[in-house]
């Protein structure tokens, strides 16, 4: 389907009374979508110019700083240069910029995770780590370049050996490996689970180096885009981020996959991004109650945990010791709900900190991940002192009191 039979598709929608929705989707100019179905009023709407604004009189309680200080677990300072050699990283936001906002909302540290590997990481430390001690912290990637090559495992291995030697605190795997990693040759995608990681996961292990793991992707991701897909919007403005079909796994398949990685490596500890598989608590307690090496953040997920508040809200106090805090903040226009700065910041408060309801999970002018509204889950001092402090100073070697940090 085009782009302009998206758009009569979505004017089609809004122009139609809800209760007549099975007919209401049939495109402009299909058997009976005639022109005496509409309400004229509304004929022609574009449903990406549609922006309703609630109407319930409520409480906004700014929090325009944490309650105790920050630890944001994922963050994207630093990003892949194209123009460098491989593992090469720029900076995308400059350490001035996140300072000054770190100070304005209380956050102490902020964990870079794609900070490249073997010179690229090196640079990366030097800028943020030991320019700003304390402040900044730097995690390695795996050099996926090499993924084929003979003698990877040992080599990737060694990488991260050298990059803790440098000071690289983490090992951050995007979702790269799942999706995208494919052989060279014969293009086969390669498995999360792959054998020739082992060393990897193991070394990470050794070295008190926790795996930031980024794996999978909204489930609507990987549904045909059609209008009962809830990312609809988000999936139309960039089709490729669609995972249906083609030789995609599905996200259960990408899920396990990683299960089996945690159950095989008991002594490596995985922080699980994005909460492992938000739409699905119940599914990440399970993995949490069997893996006592996983941990999950909450990055780029309030959209998601903020609409189950009472489910969100029993998770939290549940795994209190396994969920760090993190924003996926970064200066990516692509996705305007995570950019950084101060907004970003006092949404997450909000949601953690208050009990305020429906609002807007994104500073973006228009929800970037679907229609809806969050609601806040009001935690109490014991769980934010851990999730927004102990438990990422646990993993990455902090000390348990924020006072005593450097
Ligand atoms: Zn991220």
């Amino acid at each position: 389907m085009n782009r302009r039979k998206f758009i009569a598709l979505g004017a089609t929608i809004i122009g139609f009374d809800a209760r007549d929705m099975a007919s209401a989707v049939k495109p402009v100019g299909a058997p009976g979508s005639g022109k005496d179905d509409q309400q004229s009023e509304f004929a022609g709407l574009p449903l990406e110019e549609y922006e309703p604004k609630s109407m319930l009189h409520l409480p906004n309680r700014l929090v325009s700083r944490c309650s105790f200080p920050l630890i944001d677990f994922h963050t994207h300072i630093t990003e892949g240069d194209p123009n460098g050699a491989p593992g090469a990283v720029r900076l995308q936001i400059s350490p001035e910029t996140c300072l000054a906002v770190m100070d304005r909302k209380n956050i102490k540290t902020m964990v870079d995770l794609t900070g490249g590997y073997g010179e690229g990481v090196r640079v990366a430390i030097h800028k943020l780590q030991d320019a700003h001690p304390g402040r900044f912290i730097v995690f390695t990637e795996p050099a996926w370049d090499k993924a084929s090559d003979p003698g990877y495992s040992r080599l990737q291995a060694e990488l991260i050996e050298s990059a803790h030697r440098s000071g690289a605190k983490g090992l951050k795997v995007l979702k790269t490996l799942g999706l995208f990693l494919r052989e060279k040759g014969t293009h086969k995608l390669i498995a999360i689970d792959d054998p020739r990681f082992d060393e990897m996961w193991e070394a990470a292990g050794a070295l008190n180096m926790p795996v930031a793991i980024h794996s999978s992707d909204p489930e609507a991701f990987f549904l045909p885009i059609d209008r009962f897909n809830e990312r609809w919007e988000e999936l139309h403005a960039h089709p490729d981020w669609s995972f249906y079909g083609r030789d995609f796994p599905s996200n259960l398949d990408i899920q396990e996959a990683r299960r089996r990685v945690m159950r095989r490596h008991p002594r490596t500890q995985f922080v699980c991004l994005h909460v492992a598989n938000a739409e699905n608590l119940k599914y990440v307690s399970e993995c949490l109650d069997e893996h006592p090496n996983m941990h999950v953040d909450i990055a780029a997920r309030i959209a998601e945990l903020g609409r189950q508040p009472h489910t969100a809200r029993k998770f939290f106090d549940r795994y209190r010791d396994r969920i760090v805090f993190g924003t996926d903040a970064s200066s990516d226009a692509n996705t305007p709900q995570q950019l950084f700065g101060d907004e970003l910041y006092e949404i997450y408060f909000r949601f953690l900190e208050s009990e305020d309801e429906y609002f807007e999970y994104t500073p973006a002018s228009k929800p970037a991940q679907g229609r809806w509204c969050i609601y806040g889950i009001g935690l109490p001092e014991l769980i934010l002192r851990k999730l927004y402090w102990e438990n990422a100073a646990r993993l990455i070697g902090l000390p348990a009191d924020p006072g005593t940090a450097a």
